[in-house]
């Protein structure tokens, strides 16, 4: 006899094409921090899907807005006004301090926003030559899926049989300032650059690094573009990881959190002096900004900043940070993040122990082979942090 979990993952195995190797557990009720299996078994979530959860499971004020909104119109497309597009775009535009917001529904989708406002920018305002725009972006990264996502890739397995790629990308190591310096040109449009890189392993950049970046962006005329899709929205402790150097980007990307988990929705912001460049018929999408999303959105963007979800991201993250670094443990060999933005590095593959942390009571994911990401729900509680390290420090202090 098989569990109704395993009959659920043969089904989803046997007629999903195969782009995933989830953990092997079926979630069929959340809430907060806590996901629970059909056999009702319950877990705490130490992802958030990716950052996308940081209001917790099923916020009651973000499903509520999902509910009111639902009996009223949840999607008009842009060849009509709504009645939520504006009032969302003015909380964006507020959070953000930029005046101009291009809502798309996910972080990809953001991603190739950002990628051609950048070059029209190119073309239209700096003036560089026809089709001569290049991009600058960082070994390392991850943007997303999509063509152009893929094409600013360093990782071979993102692209492997997916050729021919967009060219004009041009690629520097994470956190080299000279590396940067070097690879501007007169054709470069923009820097693209993740504050924190989240799938490449929590990956904190040198002190000084972004600024750097940002001054030199400045020098040469050059976009300085975040992508804040994961580490943006409180995730890492400041409302957008860029102020933890006093940055301030010409162009941000959001995404995940942006929909507090309940609903898509994802946005480049920046001035009217580079989102400017689009006028009707450039770019858009059928779903992008609908009513469903806005009102999901300004209720998800409400609970980061009513929950002072931000300073308790700074606050417990880095009560989480310690009392992980300080589980003695000879196959840990670097504990890094910020805010509740955690990664644990191994000397070894990071699968096995997220599969026990997981036998444990506790879902998280490995990323790059040897990193094992803690990222809970934001609204995650001093006491269920203890929960977890107790669970941590029986699975890891073993070794
Ligand atoms: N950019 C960053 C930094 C991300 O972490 C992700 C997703 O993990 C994306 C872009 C892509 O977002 P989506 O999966 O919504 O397309």
């Amino acid at each position: 006899t098989h569990t109704k979990s395993e009959e659920i993952i043969v089904k989803t195995q046997k007629f999903g094409a195969n782009n995933y190797y989830p953990l092997p557990i079926v979630i069929s009720k959340a809430e907060g921090v806590w996901v629970e299996s059909p056999e009702g078994d319950r877990y705490m979530d130490m992802l958030s899907a990716y950052s996308a959860v940081n209001q917790g499971h099923r916020h009651p004020k973000i499903i509520q807005a999902l509910k009111d909104q639902a009996d009223k119109v949840t999607l008009t497309s842009r060849a009509f006004h709504s009645d939520q597009l504006g009032p969302w775009y003015e909380k964006v535009s507020k959070l953000t301090k930029k005046n101009m917001v291009l809502p798309m529904n996910t972080g990809a989708e953001a991603v190739e926003t950002a990628l051609k406002a950048a070059r029209r920018w190119g073309y239209d305002v700096k003036g560089i030559a026809e089709n001569q725009a290049e991009i600058i972006a960082c070994n390392g990264n991850f943007h997303g899926r999509t063509m152009g996502a893929v094409s600013l890739s360093s990782d071979p397995e993102y692209k492997r049989g997916f050729g021919p790629m967009l060219p004009g990308i041009k690629l520097i190591p994470y956190g080299d300032i000279d590396a940067l310096k070097a690879a501007i040109t007169p054709n470069t449009a923009a820097f693209l650059i993740e504050p924190i890189q989240g799938e490449a392993g929590i990956i904190v950049p040198p002190q000084g690094f972004l600024k750097a970046a940002a001054e030199l962006c400045k020098e040469n005329n050059v976009l300085f573009i975040a992508d804040e899709i994961q580490a943006g929205l409180g995730r890492t402790g400041k409302m957008f990881a860029c102020e933890w150097e006093e940055v301030i980007p010409d162009m941000l990307i959001l995404g995940k959190a942006l929909g507090g988990g309940v609903f898509p929705i994802s946005c480049v912001v920046a001035n009217s002096d580079v989102l400017g460049v689009f006028n009707p018929g450039s770019h858009g999408s059928t779903f992008g900004g609908n009513p469903l999303a806005c009102a999901v959105s300004i209720a998800a963007l409400d609970v980061l900043v009513d929950e002072n979800l931000v300073e308790r991201s700074l606050d417990l993250g880095n009560y989480f940070l310690e009392q992980i670094k300080s589980i003695p443990c000879p196959i840990i060999k670097e504990v890094r993040g910020k805010g509740l933005f955690i990664g644990v590095e191994l000397t070894e593959e990071a699968r096995p122990y997220c599969e026990q942390l997981k036998d444990e009571g506790l879902l998280c994911k490995e990323t790059h082979d040897t990193v094992i990401r803690f990222a809970p729900p934001l609204i995650i509680s001093k006491e269920e942090i203890d929960w977890a390290v107790e669970k941590i420090k029986k699975v890891l202090a073993a070794k």
